[in-house]
């Protein structure tokens, strides 16, 4: 009996993802010709970092030697210091920073203004987390240096927009074993982007019903690693890989209900070799789609039910 492939309906690219890249693009074929950088990599996917190479967007790691042309900003954001040092360069900036985040980052800068110290609920290495504290004016720090802060009254917390409801909690627990009975006001800002969240639910309803889940996605991108984690608190046999020659068909003998997930960085095109593949180790697949397209637009999410 061949496999059963289920691809999650919000699979893929997510709506500051798209963004940022339709930015980049349209940024690389207008009239102004002048050097284009993104500050890291505009998203975690090395395909379309090359892609953008050859359009003439060079990535770098910071503004550093750089004295003319346009700088792109990601959809992580940065932290406000290096708008101020790109604007003093004399250089233009093209803000790609999702909404979803800057909202995140408005959270924090409030609070600061308010008068409160904020707990931010995020991976400590990542861009996003990195511009977060930056608006907290060293007032913010994260959620895991708690214990290092003493004598605050007024707590905030804000979460990294790809974080889970779960860590979320954590964080706020945490808050109130430690700090409760010395709060005099206590703000939850729950910036957790709801595009994070459907993908979420929609891989755990995938790892419920399924007997093998994949997740696709860089290896370095935090919210393809949460999907990978949250799938494999439910389903042992979750395998996080970042494009179909990783795929081991050992892991599909005995099973048939496959779930297909993917990061918010992970091209459609890659998404789709990867169904292609596991339909040709399932043996119900030859050269692309039955019906004779690429495996580029396969159908998502036929089965899920949130
Ligand atoms: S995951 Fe959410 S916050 Fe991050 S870029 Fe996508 S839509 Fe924006």
């Amino acid at each position: 009996m061949g496999l059963r492939v289920t691809v999650a309906r919000h699979a893929g690219f997510c709506f500051g993802v798209k963004r940022a890249v339709n930015i980049a693009f349209s940024a690389a074929q207008g009239e102004n010709r002048g050097p284009l950088y993104t500050l890291g990599p505009l998203i975690h996917n090395p395909q379309v970092v090359e892609k953008l190479e050859t359009m003439g967007i060079k990535s770098v790691d910071s503004l550093g030697n750089l004295e003319e042309g346009r700088v792109i900003v990601r959809s992580h954001g940065v932290p406000p210091q290096v708008l101020v040092e790109a604007e003093e360069k004399g250089m233009k900036i093209i803000d790609a920073t999702c909404p979803f985040v800057k909202k995140a980052q408005q959270k924090v800068a409030e609070l600061v203004e308010q008068g409160f110290w904020v707990f931010i609920v995020g991976d400590r290495h990542h861009p996003e987390v990195q511009a977060l504290l930056g608006y907290g004016k060293g007032r913010a720090c994260l959620m895991d240096d708690m214990e290092r802060v003493t004598g605050v009254s007024k707590v905030g917390i804000v979460c990294q927009t790809t974080q889970s409801q779960e860590s979320l909690a954590r964080g706020v627990s945490k808050v109130l074993s430690l700090l409760g009975g010395r709060l005099e006001e206590l703000r939850i800002h729950n910036t957790i982007c709801e595009s994070t969240l459907i993908r979420q639910k929609e891989c755990m309803a995938l790892a419920e019903t399924s007997d093998v889940v994949i997740v696709v996605g860089g290896k370095n991108s935090a919210n393809t690693t949460r999907l990978a984690e949250i799938s494999k608190a439910i389903l042992e046999d979750t395998h996080h890989i970042e494009d179909a020659e990783e795929l081991d068909p050992q892991w599909f003998r005995g099973k048939r209900r496959i779930g297909v997930t993917a990061g918010a960085s992970t091209p459609d095109w890659i998404i789709g070799e990867v169904v292609e593949r596991i339909k040709l180790i399932g043996g119900n697949g030859k050269h692309g789609r039955e019906d004779g397209r690429e495996g580029r637009n396969h159908p998502r999410g036929a089965e899920i039910h949130l």
